[in-house]
């Protein structure tokens, strides 16, 4: 007799979605979160009086979520205050013009036809593409798994609409942006988005080019920071019973006969399990906690040949006067093909990009009691790799900082440098140490063509039976929803195999 039927591996999002939906069926459920915060990268810390989320700061297409929460027998809506978030960006050029980008589409077109009258004729067409493959891929795609190619054919079988998107499987988000645009600024204001998927245009699957377009279907950011999204299923998953640990490290997965028994601790603790769902990176999962030597060679050469995805350095500041930002989100941009060419030319050559580009965050315009009155979090997200050429992240931390505050206050915030009350500068070191993400991986695994789908590790591991994948690193990949649904799609595969 085990000690619980299931145990979770990591309180992100996939992990507490997991866990609240499998005591929802009735099990006996142990999360164990080895950091002091629920939520991973979808969490918020308190320094100094102002509170940061840790990684994303804003939650798209909700559909998944609201999903969960109805199988918990309430509402996203009930459970967390959605703040609507509009205007979705202020994008600052490289010529230091801006623009801001309102939520609806029609607003947008006639932004876009500010810059150019043919490119704005060709958004709604753009939109209508995206609008359309997000109708039938919310429900037929994100939330169905994708482990084997019977799970692809059976998806394609119940939302046949979704083959007509097949041409978005060959070719890049580049070539999409490029066939409706031809403004080099309309271009800008859309191709940095590429990188939510960690990739640069010219790399990123075109599948993903609706990225430029979804948050106009909806964008939101919840009341008290994006821990109250995993907080809140977590909140439900506690109601059906489901235990939640924190500061308790899995330094094991417990395998015995082909079968995951339970976990060990890093004090050595052991309990046993019927079912170990995994929400951490599956590169770590396989080959540090289950161990090689449980895996068939060729999953064992399987599981090394993936990529960890890109990382994300975030300063965190909390400044006491109102940064002349306008917008939640400001995208400082630079012309695509200089994205394409940072990605070759200095990250994987261990550099930093010589432009400055990059997403900041003030969430403090959403919800003002993140900080003291009259103050404001800016959460400034870079790109950069994990190895630095001729240097490491613990010497390059401060400066980075530095470097970036004072670019800033020159060219996008004016008056930063002299009103910033509070500084944290996390680097892909510092994730990797707090979050157990190796290299900081912010999506776990890249999501080029070739990991995504049934190409990414399966949600039902085909090693370790009784042991199940949820988070960035399985189907449908890294974000908030997604994860989310990584988290329903393990509770209805443990459903149907686990009796
Ligand atoms: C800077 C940044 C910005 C982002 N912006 C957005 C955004 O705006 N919108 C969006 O949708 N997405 C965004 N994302 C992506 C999104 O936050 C993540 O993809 C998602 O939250 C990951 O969820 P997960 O379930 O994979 O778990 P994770 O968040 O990776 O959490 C895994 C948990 O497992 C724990 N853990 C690890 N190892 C162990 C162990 N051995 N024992 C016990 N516990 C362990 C970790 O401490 C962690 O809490 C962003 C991410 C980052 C980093």
């Amino acid at each position: 007799m085990s000690d619980y039927d299931v145990i979770v591996i990591g309180a992100g999002c996939g992990g507490v979605t997991a866990g609240a939906l499998l005591a929802g069926q009735g099990r006996s459920v142990l999360v164990l979160e080895q950091s002091d915060l629920l939520g991973g990268c979808c969490s918020t810390f308190e320094k100094d009086g102002y509170h940061f989320d840790v990684g994303a700061t804003l939650l798209e297409f909700p559909l998944p979520v609201d999903a969960v929460f109805q199988r918990l027998g309430t509402t996203f809506a009930d459970e967390v205050d959605l703040i609507d978030v509009d205007p979705v960006y202020n994008v600052v050029f490289d010529d230091g013009s801006r623009m801001l980008f309102p939520q609806s589409p029609d607003g947008t077109g006639e932004v876009i036809s500010q810059l150019s009258a043919k490119d704005g004729r060709n958004w709604p067409r753009f939109a209508a593409m995206f609008e359309d493959f997000l109708d039938k891929a919310l429900s037929g795609f994100f939330m169905k798994p994708a482990g084997t190619m019977g799970d692809m054919v059976r998806m394609m079988v119940e939302t046949p609409g979704l083959l007509k998107f097949g041409p978005l499987f060959v070719k890049s988000y580049k070539d999409v942006i490029e066939k409706y645009f031809k403004n080099n600024k309309v271009q800008q204001s859309m191709a940095y988005q590429s990188f939510y998927s960690g990739l640069p245009p010219g790399l990123a699957p075109a599948l993903l080019s609706f990225l430029a377009y979804s948050e106009h279907q909806g964008l939101f950011y919840p009341r008290g920071g994006m821990i109250s999204v995993p907080a809140a299923i977590a909140r439900c998953g506690e109601k059906e019973g489901m235990k939640v640990e924190l500061k308790k490290r899995v330094d094991r997965v417990l395998v015995s006969g082909g079968r995951a028994r339970g976990v060990r601790l890093s004090d050595g603790t052991e309990i046993t399990s019927d079912v170990v769902v995994s929400d951490i990176n599956a590169r770590a999962l396989y080959l540090d906690l289950v161990g090689e030597e449980h895996l068939h060679p060729l999953a064992r050469a399987g599981i090394k040949s993936y990529t960890l995805s890109v990382s994300a350095p975030v300063i965190y500041a909390g400044v006491d006067y109102e940064p002349p930002l306008g917008a939640h989100h400001t995208l400082v941009t630079v012309p695509m093909e200089d994205l394409d060419d940072y990605w070759f030319n200095q990250y994987q050559k261990g550099l930093l990009p010589e432009k400055l580009f990059g997403l900041i965050c003030c969430g403090t315009v959403s919800d003002p009691a993140l900080a003291p009155e009259g103050h404001h979090v800016l959460n400034i997200i870079l790109g950069g790799p994990y190895r630095l050429s001729g240097s490491d992240w613990d010497t390059e931390r401060k400066a980075l900082g530095e470097r970036v505050i004072e670019q800033l206050s020159k060219n996008v915030i004016p008056g930063l440098s002299e009103h910033v009350k509070t500084i944290e500068v996390a680097t892909p070191l510092d994730f990797e140490r707090r979050l157990l993400m190796p290299e900081g991986a912010f999506l776990a695994l890249e999501m080029n063509l070739l990991s995504l789908t049934a190409f990414r590790p399966s949600a039902r591991s085909r090693s370790v039976k009784g042991l199940y994948l949820a988070g960035a690193s399985t189907h449908p990949g890294g974000g908030v929803p997604t994860t989310i649904s990584t988290g329903m799609i393990a509770a209805d595969l443990i459903d149907r195999y686990e009796g």
